[in-house]
């Protein structure tokens, strides 16, 4: 794989475009939350989006039909690493689910309606990467999926 600076807000911001209808249909509140500087991760611009626009289809897969649904998109730098998460206030993954979410063709979604291939894709996409994807809170509250990637000193 050959690794690049990706500017993270740009990539945030292609993925969320292809969701604006269904946001707005489903009125689901988005929230941004990723710092005033640019920020880049070094990836492949197209990959680092499809694990976005997985992860964002499954928040709002989560939140279908509840009252004052919110996702939350945001990134911030952690030391050499970036960190980003999407994060929903849906009814959270089941424990016993826990350990099979990343498996391929796991889905607890109606047949037709979900593959179950969006995060085993996904969590092999940002393993090649060098990254990490997981879990980072789930429960009543919601769900929130973090990827750590290794940041870059780039700017502008
Ligand atoms: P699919 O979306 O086709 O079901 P995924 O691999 O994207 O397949 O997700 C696998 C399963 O993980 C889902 O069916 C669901 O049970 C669970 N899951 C994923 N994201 C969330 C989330 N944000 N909140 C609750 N459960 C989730
Ligand atoms: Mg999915």
């Amino acid at each position: 794989v050959v690794l690049a600076p990706v500017p993270v807000g740009d990539v945030v911001e292609t993925a969320l475009s292809l969701f604006e209808p269904r946001f707005d249909a489903e009125r689901v509140t988005l929230t941004r939350e990723l710092p005033a500087g640019r920020l880049h991760v070094h990836a492949e611009e197209i990959r680092l989006e499809q694990v976005l626009v997985n992860l964002v289809a499954n928040a709002l897969d989560a939140v279908a039909g509840m009252e004052d649904a919110t996702i939350a998109i945001g990134a911030r730098r952690n030391g050499h690493k970036v960190e980003i998460w999407v994060s929903d206030s849906g009814p959270g993954i089941d424990r016993a689910h826990l350990e099979r979410i990343f498996d391929p063709f796991f889905t607890t979604k109606p047949v037709g309606s979900g593959l179950g291939l969006g995060l085993s894709l996904s969590y092999n996409i940002i393993k090649d990467l060098g990254g990490t994807l997981a879990v980072a809170e789930t429960g009543p509250e919601g769900t929130r999926f973090l990827i750590t990637l290794e940041g870059t000193t780039a700017h502008v």
